[in-house]
């Protein structure tokens, strides 16, 4: 999703799909559930869920992504982790790792770019971390005849060496949502008003993952918390801790405050409430929280950034790598090739909205960063 943030109205016309139908009588029969719980529904029902049933990306579909919007974002990317990885003394065998690969596009661009890098291709085992069997099947077509092995949890990736990417799937996590109230937080969940799904409060109580934003909310904020990202975070930096690194690419800040979650239903934004199952449910990631996450698990993990990703990919040298490709294109292919260059960089597109986190050995550099210490 690229689209920037405005929240549309959040009550919904009418329980518009099968999705919401389902989830009415369950609340209906148990009570309220939270927006996490409302977002796992709608991302991944095994029936009804939008990365299970639907084909999300490109022009037909209602988001585009950075390695959908040019090769030259997978091209530098994989130069760069290749580069890390020979400076890492090259180990044999390594996990080359992607988290919701989506088409396969980003990894097939990775390969690609580092065909040439000497023992890249023998040593490197493929990874991809992917719930949707969907989207599990186009990310088979794309890297027809590779050494790919699939899970369902990052948990599940191999001990050892780890080079892993992850572009757009930390915001595909669900975000539970907490109004600061007197005496505690007050979970915002979905109900049911006049049988259709609607938005209310659930009592406030203390909570002790928001201890830390008492200092920086007050009556009235709302925070968003994900706690799936938690896990997923201690996973990576156990494995990259001695050998490897991690490049978690998304959009968001260092520490959410606010809505953050939103819908898009053909390439616009939908009330969230509209359409359970048929639009993409997203939220902002909180860079913050998952260098957390990281350090709670690993304490002396390296972590640097968030670093935009528009200056992140100069200093890579997309500019150079765009001339380069510029020069066997004319017409409306250059516009669109000049244009995709200026999407993925410019501050006013993805280039300062979207970041660069990475996770590496302590006292190695990160892949193609200057050292940011957090
Ligand atoms: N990285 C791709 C796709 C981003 S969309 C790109 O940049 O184009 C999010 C991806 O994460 C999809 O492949 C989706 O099926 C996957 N995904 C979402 N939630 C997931 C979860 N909880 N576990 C594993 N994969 C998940």
């Amino acid at each position: 999703m690229t689209t920037p943030n405005t929240p549309g109205p959040e009550a919904p016309r009418e329980a518009a799909t099968p999705l919401a139908r389902l989830l009415a009588r369950r609340i209906a029969a148990s009570g309220p559930i939270g927006m996490a719980d409302y977002m796992a529904e709608c991302l991944l029902h095994p029936e009804h869920g939008y990365y299970t049933t639907r084909e999300p990306f490109g022009t037909a579909g209602d988001f585009t992504t950075a390695p959908e919007i040019s090769q030259m974002f997978g091209e530098l990317m994989g130069l760069c982790l290749a580069q890390n990885w020979q400076d890492q003394g090259a180990p044999a065998p390594f996990a080359l790792a992607e988290l919701g690969p989506g088409r396969g596009t980003l990894m097939a661009d990775i390969w690609r770019a580092t065909a040439r890098v000497p023992g890249f291709h023998t040593a490197a085992r493929l990874h991809l971390v992917e719930a949707s069997p969907r989207l599990r099947a186009s990310q088979q077509a794309a890297l027809a005849g590779l050494p790919v092995t699939w899970h369902t949890t990052p948990d599940a990736l191999p001990e050892g060496p780890l080079w892993l990417v992850a572009n757009e799937f930390f915001d595909a996590l669900p975000v539970r949502q907490f109004l600061r109230a007197e005496g505690g937080w007050a979970e915002r969940v979905v109900g049911l008003r006049d049988g259709a799904l609607a938005l209310g409060l659930a009592p406030a109580a203390p909570l002790a993952a928001l201890a830390h934003r008492l200092e920086d909310t007050g009556p009235g904020d709302l925070v968003e918390l994900c706690p799936a990202a938690e896990p997923v975070m201690a996973a990576i930096a156990r494995r990259v801790a001695a050998r490897g690194a991690a490049l978690i690419v998304d959009y968001g800040g260092w520490r959410s405050l606010g809505v953050t979650v939103q819908a898009l239903r053909d390439h616009r934004t939908d009330p969230i409430l509209a359409h359970p199952g048929q639009a993409d449910l997203t939220a902002h990631v909180d860079f913050e929280a998952l260098a957390r996450a990281a350090r709670i698990a690993v304490p002396r993990i390296g972590l640097s950034g968030p670093a935009g990703q528009g200056l992140w990919l100069e200093a890579l040298g997309i500019t150079p790598r765009a001339q380069a490709l510029a020069r066997n294109l004319a017409g409306p292919a250059l516009d669109a090739h000049v244009a995709a260059y200026r999407r993925l960089t410019h501050p006013q597109e993805m280039g300062t909205l979207f970041r660069v986190l990475a996770l590496h050995p302590p006292g190695h550099a990160p892949p193609g960063m200057a050292e940011q210490p957090r």
